[in-house]
């Protein structure tokens, strides 16, 4: 059958140049980088090379760079430690409400353990208003978490505004860049970021490995507590091929993101462009143009089911996402869409179809020749679509 992935805000293959040297890093240079010895030492400048990799591509020194085990840890080392280290100057956090769950659910523990959380809402294409932060920020604020781009609907955020505003209260202002790594520049200078996260598998690199950018001076209390392994922010012997897969793979990102851009835009738009003019009653979620991450589709069909969509899509060896799957398998709609103004019955008939660097054109134009016959057939046994079709004749 043949295959099509759509679904790289998932995840994405690692690149076979990452995982190549990877290998090496399993069975042959298997030392620990903390021994002294020739097998340590040899890892150690290895694992100084990735974290200058990581650096590099968002515009950080490397002993900013703080390995952990993904985007999610990293997420609650953040806010978590944050909130740990300035519990005595203030306890008010400020988020938005399409944060990730790694983000949303961190902060919603913190409310229920004595901070207090103002959530910003966004406007109907999923950005943040600066305004709102700015009306939000109270004298006790600590800390501002938002994200740069959205998972599901690729909404870019004016991070370098709010981040002049958090710098101008003096509030610790933490960025979780899991989505826009390597698709987009960052630059957390130019952005006035403090605390950024990143991830290792949604840029070709290795599951189970990402970083938190600490801004030099910017105190964290760790979560894990040990040998003091990577500047005593986060302990455990390193997950050496992760990080050096990880490494390699903000190389690459950072040599191919314009050209991916380029070609995913061009993608992204034929796709867009053919669901809207090829099926009836169709909304596109999200901004246009350059708002927008360049490999990001999510759209909503009315009178079906998004999961109805996906195991048709699925057994036509489609792979796409639907707002609620990303997380626990939870039919509930999107948080992110509601938050944008979808009521209920929009927001289930969303699907989010996201581009990866061996798309082509022809796995597009497949998806364009199949996804109406599947709306149609749906729709054919939606009692809704019945009654607006004799609304219509009547
Ligand atoms: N933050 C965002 C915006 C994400 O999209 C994801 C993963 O989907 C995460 C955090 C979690 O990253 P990880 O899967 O590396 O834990």
């Amino acid at each position: 059958m043949r295959r099509v992935y759509l679904d790289h805000s998932a995840t994405t293959p690692v690149d076979p140049e990452v995982a190549a040297i990877m290998m090496t890093y399993y069975t042959e240079k298997y030392g620990n980088p903390s021994s002294v010895h020739g097998f340590g030492r040899e890892t150690k400048q290895a694992l100084e090379q990735a974290r200058n990799q990581v650096a590099e591509l968002i515009g950080a020194a490397s002993r900013e760079i703080t390995f952990t085990s993904g985007g999610t840890e990293a997420d609650n080392l953040a806010i978590l430690g944050t909130a740990e280290a300035l519990r005595k100057k203030g306890k008010h956090i400020i988020t938005s409400c399409i944060e990730h769950h790694a983000v949303l659910e961190t902060c919603e523990y913190l409310e229920k353990n004595g901070f207090d959380l103002t959530v910003i809402p966004v406007d109907e294409e999923g950005i943040i208003s600066v305004d709102e932060v700015r009306k939000a920020i109270r004298p006790d604020t600590i800390l501002i978490t938002v994200m740069h781009a959205n998972n599901e609907v690729g909404s870019i955020q004016p991070i370098a505004e709010i981040g002049k505003l958090a710098k101008e209260h003096g509030i610790v202002f933490h960025v979780d860049a899991v989505q826009s790594l390597g698709k987009i520049p960052i630059n957390v200078e130019e952005m006035n970021v403090d605390l950024l996260t990143v991830s290792g598998h949604k840029i070709y690199g290795p599951k189970g490995v990402g970083a938190l950018y600490v801004r030099k001076g910017v105190r964290i209390v760790p979560l894990i507590h040990g040998g003091g392994q990577e500047r005593k922010r986060r302990s455990g012997t390193e997950n050496m091929p992760g990080i050096i897969g990880f490494g390699k793979a903000c190389e690459l990102a950072g040599q191919r993101m314009a050209d991916d851009a380029e070609k995913q835009i061009k993608l992204r738009d034929k796709l867009m462009n053919g669901i809207v003019e090829g099926i009836e009653y169709v909304k596109v979620n999200g901004p246009v143009g350059e708002k927008r991450l360049p490999n990001n589709v999510n759209v909503s069909i009315r009178y079906v089911e998004g999961e109805s969509l996906l195991l048709s899509l699925d057994m036509l060896g489609i792979a796409a996402s639907s707002g609620s799957a990303c997380t626990s398998g939870s039919l509930d709609p999107s948080h992110v869409l509601l938050g944008m103004g979808l009521i209920h019955e929009i927001a289930h008939g969303s699907l989010r179809f996201s581009l990866g660097r061996q798309n082509t054109e022809e796995e597009i134009d497949y998806v364009l020749e199949q996804l109406p016959k599947i709306v149609e057939r749906l729709r054919m046994m939606s009692p809704l679509y019945d009654q607006v079709i004799h609304s219509k004749q009547a």
